[in-house]
């Protein structure tokens, strides 16, 4: 029977160190390879040239490196780039380069589509497909890192963050998701610090615990809404976990998370959950939870509008006093620049845009024409700002 060659893009350290020994090789044989394969970007074993050709050659048959095919790749005026990865089988899943001061930041996909459903995701809207597997989710970061420095003319490391908060629901697909992670973390492969490699989950509490024995790293988790009546709506997933038990794992988490605090996203909607009892009712929420260790911050997120969600973008206004309250009361409180606007660069918008070329600011726009009541509202310019 033949076997399969193997993706090395998705194989952590110990992993590759098992391959390299049953083709004959030693440890630091397999340290080689990695860093190759991860610091260099080097596809080709041919110019691996301080590997043996004999060893090249045995690597050949049982290996490959390779990402999905890129199929498009959208630049924003804003400097933020979207590339889009055919995953085959119809599928398509997003990757995006954030620039800003003092960081660089890629927002990498873990699978294709998402069962978990939130009202406010165009990717929850589009349904599940399946997990990526390990080579896919560190592909995004691979084609990403080279390509930049090769623009950049530089053998110096451009993408300084990663986080998980492009199509799909990580910790639900943990059994890959923990090798990617552990290759971005390992100091032969991208040697990204744990406090800069973020997980956002929507609330799946039991791999939450997981995580923090298996490979802590910064959490956000997706909150939404300040009662489970509201998040059950939101973000059906708070059904079979709700907000008590997700808040108690989060303290546990913290425990063992590479920061004291984590971060909670609310996507902010116009009339939903952007009222100022709202607001106050998250003061108390995190007052409660905080007497038993919680520490947070808040990134609240201006919605981005996608076709039949029947939901609108709180209102810049409304934003800003939401946040208020928040910082009034002592909690940090971001809210989250939009960026990439022109390239449809939220989550699954690009992957989705085959059904709707309109960029943002036009859907903003048509869905306020279409609620009249709030359409004297001018549209929002977000700057992103800390409050404390
Ligand atoms: S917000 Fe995240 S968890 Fe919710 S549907 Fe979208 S991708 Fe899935």
């Amino acid at each position: 029977m033949s076997i399969v060659p193997v993706n090395l893009l998705g194989l952590e350290l110990d992993a590759l160190v098992a391959l390299c020994e049953e083709l004959g090789e030693k440890r630091f044989r397999a340290v080689q390879l990695f860093r190759w394969v991860h610091q260099r970007g080097v596809s080709d074993f041919g110019q691996m040239t301080d590997l043996a050709k004999s060893f090249r050659a045995k690597l050949a048959e049982r290996a490959y490196v390779a990402t999905a095919a890129i199929t498009h790749q959208h630049e924003s005026r804003d400097g933020t780039i979207k590339w889009l990865f055919d995953v085959g089988g119809g599928d398509a899943i997003e990757a995006v380069f954030i620039p800003e001061e003092g960081r660089n930041t890629l927002c990498v996909s873990s699978q294709a589509g998402c069962a978990v459903g939130c009202r406010f995701c165009f990717t929850g809207h589009q349904g599940f497909s399946r997990n990526l597997s390990s080579a896919e989710i560190v592909g995004q970061l691979w084609y990403a890192e080279h390509f930049l420095r090769k623009r950049l003319g530089g053998a110096e490391r451009v993408i300084s963050n990663v986080v998980f908060m492009g199509m799909g629901e990580p910790l639900q697909n943990y059994r890959n998701l923990v090798p990617a992670l552990r290759i971005l973390l390992d100091d032969h492969g991208y040697g990204l610090s744990r406090r800069r490699v973020t997980v956002s989950t929507s609330g799946v509490v039991p791999m939450i615990d997981r995580l923090a024995q298996d490979c802590p790293v910064a959490l956000a988790v997706s909150l939404h809404a300040p009662d489970d009546t509201l998040r059950d709506y939101l973000v059906p997933l708070n059904r079979k976990h709700p907000i008590d038990e997700l808040l108690r794992s989060c303290i546990q988490y913290l425990q063992y998370a590479p920061r004291d605090f984590l971060t909670f996203e609310y996507c902010m909607l116009d009339g939903v959950n952007d009222l100022p009892q709202q607001a106050r009712a998250l003061v108390e929420l995190v007052r409660a939870y905080g007497m038993q260790g919680l520490r947070c911050k808040f990134n609240l997120i201006p919605f981005n509008p996608f076709p039949g969600s029947g939901l609108i973008r709180s209102t810049d206004e409304n934003i800003r006093a939401f946040a208020q309250i928040l910082a009034d009361a002592g909690i940090v409180t971001t809210v989250r620049k939009t960026r990439g606007d022109d390239i449809e660069a939220a989550c699954g918008q690009l992957a989705g845009s085959v059904q709707d070329h309109t960029h943002v600011a036009e859907r903003v726009k048509q869905q306020r024409a279409m609620a009249p009541e709030r359409s004297a509202r001018a549209l929002p310019t977000i700057e992103h700002e800390a409050l404390t």
